[in-house]
């Protein structure tokens, strides 16, 4: 059989937000495009009209943009094979569903949601199967005509998969290599429901798959236990010649690391699950977002590439490129990844400190005009080259850097008792006088000049540099203080520096 091109899709059910497991499934379903010079598409699963909720197709092609992971094809998109939707595919599935019943591998079942219950309730653990399918109300224990007048009478019926027992079914897995089961403890799906006139999840997926000829089917282990099922129905459409590769890919851990990652394991510790901030339409909820929580997309690509994978270096900083070309399914874990938020945050510093003090500023300057501070762009960027290096979020920036902006008003208690001496007003008078005395304000020079004056006077150059940061910051943090007085300049910094003399006496 000739190599076929590499395609493989995202298919997400619009049910929500895209919780950040899907992200990663769509990651790593990217990378593999990308590395095998494949294709990448874009299927919404939305034939379960009771959980559809509206605004997630949007949010999820949203959530993408802001990644910059890119699909070839599919919802939005537009390609060859659409439509992509698979509420729009109805027809399609339908002559599948026929071929399916006329092949006898599927067969019609009328059994009310009342039967089944009652069932259920007589036998223990009732399972749809070989079994039991001959006690129940279905084509295979009716006549044709009967069931020819239930469908004319318009009786609501459901299309069964026939799961014929006794045979083992394999799934080859390119994670977890043979998965081996017998079919026996299947039961005979429902295929498809005559209410809604659409396919389940599991027909749906598979005829897509098919027709648009898919090649791996790369996606979360929770959909471990559907694979053995899919691999039947490829073989009763007789399809197992172009049937996918499977990659079933590890769990999400909580932090902890026991149990799987949840929506509220993010508000318990405070940080997001989802990539864009959801406002929930029906309860009004609103969950935090990667985007608004402030970190790079970069950097959250490159904290889920590494949860299941890994390229088997030390190395952990990798752009979304070295990533396509290292990327190896095959090296892909079995065992659940923990998701270590705090590691999400380390990425994050790691691409502050790598970003340039302007691309920063660019993102801060906002923050710093909603405070009323209009300064140019090449002053916050100077600040920000001081400041970047200690903050992991943009955010962080402005309580650590507002001094720079803002002239303090009161002076921190705590620094003022350790920090302002009896003869502190006295000594700040006298630089207040040297610095005025300076026609060159630059680092440089005023360090010159201030040691030579310390030395000098004899004085301690600690005593000397903490209260006079107290008297330009108000505290006892910031960079260096003549890169402070620097930015500030002169006027700004003897004017400050008399105000605190005022002060704190
Ligand atoms: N619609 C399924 C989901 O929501 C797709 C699973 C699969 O990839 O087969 O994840």
């Amino acid at each position: 059989m000739a190599e076929r091109k590499v395609r493989v899709r995202f298919a997400p059910s619009p049910t929500g937000a895209l919780h950040i497991g899907g992200v990663r499934t769509a990651l790593y379903n990217y990378l593999f495009a990308r590395k095998h010079g494949g294709e990448f598409i874009f299927r919404i699963e939305d034939t379960d009209s009771n959980r559809f909720v509206p605004g997630a197709e949007e949010y999820i092609i949203e959530s993408f943009r802001w990644l910059g992971i890119n699909f070839d094809e599919g919802v939005s998109f537009g390609g060859s094979h659409g439509p992509y939707r698979q509420s729009e595919r109805r027809g399609i599935y339908k002559e599948y569903v026929r071929q399916l019943l006329d092949g006898g591998k599927a067969y019609i079942a009328f059994d009310t949601p009342e039967e089944l219950e009652a069932k259920r309730k007589e036998t223990d653990n009732f399972q749809y199967d070989a079994h039991t399918r001959m006690q129940m109300r279905n084509s295979l224990t009716m006549t044709k005509e009967e069931v020819d007048r239930l469908i004319a009478d318009g009786y609501q019926y459901v299309v069964r998969f026939l799961i014929e027992p006794g045979k083992a079914v394999h799934v080859d897995d390119l994670i977890r290599g043979d998965v081996r089961i017998m079919s026996d403890i299947l039961d005979d799906k429902v295929l498809y429901k005559s209410a809604d006139e659409l396919p389940t999840y599991h027909l749906a997926n598979i005829v897509d798959d098919h027709l648009m000829e898919v090649t791996h089917v790369i996606r979360g282990e929770e959909w471990l236990p559907s694979a053995p099922l899919h691999v039947l129905l490829y073989e009763a459409f007789g399809w197992t010649d172009t049937m996918p590769r499977f990659a079933h890919l590890p769990l999400l851990l909580k932090p902890e690391g026991k149990g799987k990652l949840s929506k509220r394991d993010g508000d318990r510790l405070g940080f997001p699950v989802f990539p864009l901030e959801w406002h929930d339409p029906k309860t009004g909820d609103v969950s935090a977002g990667f985007r608004e929580s402030g970190y790079f997309p970069e950097a959250v690509i490159n904290f889920l590439a590494f949860l299941g994978w890994n390229p088997g270096t030390e190395r952990e900083i990798y752009s979304l490129e070295e990533l396509v070309s290292l990327f190896d399914i095959s090296k892909c874990g079995k065992a659940g990844a923990r998701f270590d938020y705090q590691k999400g945050m380390w990425f994050n510093h790691e691409y502050i400190l790598r970003k340039s003090a302007g691309e920063i500023a660019e993102a801060f300057a906002p923050i710093v005009r909603e405070h009323g501070i209009d300064e140019p762009i090449e002053r916050i960027t100077a600040v920000v080259a001081m400041m970047k290096d200690r903050v992991s979020f943009v955010s962080e920036l402005w309580p650590l850097c507002s001094f720079f902006f803002v002239a303090p008003t009161e002076y921190d208690e705590k620094t003022r008792k350790k920090r302002w001496k009896e003869d502190s007003a006295d000594v700040m008078t006298e630089l207040a006088d040297v610095l005025s005395g300076l026609d060159d304000f630059s680092v440089e020079n005023q360090e010159s000049v201030v040691e030579r004056w310390i030395e000098s006077k004899e004085y301690k150059l600690g005593n000397i540099m903490n209260a006079w940061r107290l008297t330009l910051v108000g505290e006892g943090k910031g960079p260096g203080m003549f890169d402070i007085s620097a930015f500030l300049g002169k006027d700004e910094t003897i004017a400050r520096m008399k105000r605190a003399i005022e002060v704190l006496g």
